[in-house]
């Protein structure tokens, strides 16, 4: 096992990838923190990972909110002792044309991806900066971290954002023993992508199967989905890789939609 012993908090797992890495955690011998603004969702998440034989506790975060960062940091760090590895998963995306984005909604995607990845780092910061041992900090990020999309605006601005963010940390975290990278996904499907097929079919003008086909999966090169497995292999072993070697990297994971 790769992360016996280790204590793990994901925000926004409660589905999705966040879930699929908190469970290829928890198999790899991790004790995982499920935060997710879902808190039924996140309890039954912690409770399917139980079931599974892996430890698993569930924790109220909207990323977005300072205090309950800072509080799901704290509760977890009162049951388990330390925090080894946070993954800033959380996530939403918002499907409209940048002349008719209004400022909320601009607010809206950047908040959730941004200050969460922020305050998700500071809490992450506090607590590894003054334990033994340093710890790890993964961001998920996107194929849209390095390219652009028409209609994704905010998403696609706090995707490459994430990068800096997370070059700082690994420039500022490496002599308290913390490093940093981002994951960058190609499509995964997720609720998050179900519910674009139909909005950027309606946007767009075209069929689900185009958006699918002529959006989606064009540029990959074989036509296939990245999976919720392909994700969560590439965490647990950025998670465990053991030196600074890998620090204020990107791994993009996307069938080759996106190379780097
Ligand atoms: P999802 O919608 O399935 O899951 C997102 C989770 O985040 C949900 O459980 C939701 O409750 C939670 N969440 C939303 N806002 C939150 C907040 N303010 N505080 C705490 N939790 C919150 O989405 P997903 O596809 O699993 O996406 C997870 C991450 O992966 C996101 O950052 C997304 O941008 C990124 N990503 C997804 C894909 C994809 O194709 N699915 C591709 C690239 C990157």
């Amino acid at each position: 096992m790769r992360m016996t012993d280790k204590i793990a908090l994901i925000t926004g797992a409660a589905g999705g990838i966040g879930l699929a890495i908190a469970q290829g955690f928890a198999r790899e011998g991790a004790k995982v923190a499920i935060s997710d603004l879902d808190l039924d969702a996140a309890e039954r998440a912690a409770a399917g990972i139980r079931d599974a034989g892996g430890e698993a506790m569930a924790v109220a975060i909207d990323v977005t909110d300072e205090a309950a960062v800072d509080t799901g940091f704290a509760k977890v760090v009162d049951a388990w002792g330390r925090i080894d590895v946070a993954v800033a998963n959380a996530g939403i995306q918002h499907i409209e044309a940048l002349d008719k984005l209004s400022l909320a909604n601009w607010r809206k995607v950047t908040g959730v991806h941004l200050d969460g990845a922020f305050l998700t780092t500071r809490a992450s910061l506090r607590q590894m900066y003054q334990q033994h041992g340093g710890g790890c900090i993964l961001y998920i990020g996107s194929v849209h971290s390095k390219l652009a999309s028409p209609l994704k605006a905010p998403y696609v601005a706090a995707k490459h954002g994430l990068l800096g963010l997370c070059r700082a940390v690994a420039k500022e975290g490496a002599a308290h023993g913390v490093s940093a990278n981002v994951i960058c996904p190609g499509f995964v499907r997720t609720p998050l992508v179900e519910k674009q097929i139909p909005e950027q079919a309606r946007e767009l003008g075209i069929s689900e199967e185009e958006v699918i086909r002529d959006v989606m999966l064009k540029d990959t090169v074989d036509q296939e989905f990245t999976t919720l497995e392909d994700i969560s292999e590439v965490a647990v072993n950025l998670a465990a890789f053991p030196t600074a070697a890998l620090t204020g990297q990107s791994v993009v994971v996307s069938h080759g939609w996106y190379m780097q």
